[in-house]
């Protein structure tokens, strides 16, 4: 999470971030998309500080989006890149290749898991207990895609909305 003072000095220093009416931060590509623009997730990593280890600078939701600690590690072990390695010291190609395991492995899990998922990926479709389509949303500072039924899971409405 970036505290305050980091996201106003963000602010300050350049166009990259858009902070919306919700202060939703801009989110980099997303790791699940088909295809995953890795083009611009190496952009994103190249413009930050080369001397950010990268298994801090994967976990940046404005780098890439949707990559967790699990698939971090996994992606890092992977693509054989020590997450204490340096951005600034690794090649193009691998800062891609660490991208592409991150995609194929959470793609892979989500695929497995996906016959028997409540809600998760499932924005418009039946409610598997009530029949009305699931909603998904934006959440949090960090802005992560929340699922949902709002007919049979309690507290849809907040209080006073
Ligand atoms: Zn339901």
């Amino acid at each position: 999470m970036l505290s305050g003072v980091e996201r106003e000095a963000l602010l300050w220093n350049g166009p990259v971030l858009e902070l919306s009416a919700r202060g939703a931060r801009r989110l980099g590509p997303d790791i699940l998309a088909e295809p995953p623009d890795f083009d611009a997730m190496v952009a994103n990593l190249r413009h930050g500080s080369p001397r950010r280890e990268l298994g801090d600078a994967l976990l940046d939701q404005r780098v890439v989006a949707g990559v967790g600690n699990i698939w971090k590690a996994e992606s890092l072990w992977h693509a054989r890149l020590s997450p204490r390695l340096p951005v600034g010291e690794a090649s193009d190609d691998e800062l891609e290749s660490v991208l592409h395991e991150a995609s194929r492995l959470m793609r892979a899990a989500v695929e497995r898991w996906s016959d028997g998922r409540a809600v998760y990926k499932r924005a418009g479709r039946p409610c598997r207990r009530c029949g009305e389509p699931i909603r998904s949303r934006g959440q949090g500072d960090a802005n992560r895609t929340a699922y949902w039924c709002p007919r049979c899971q309690r507290g849809e409405e907040p209080p006073g909305a």
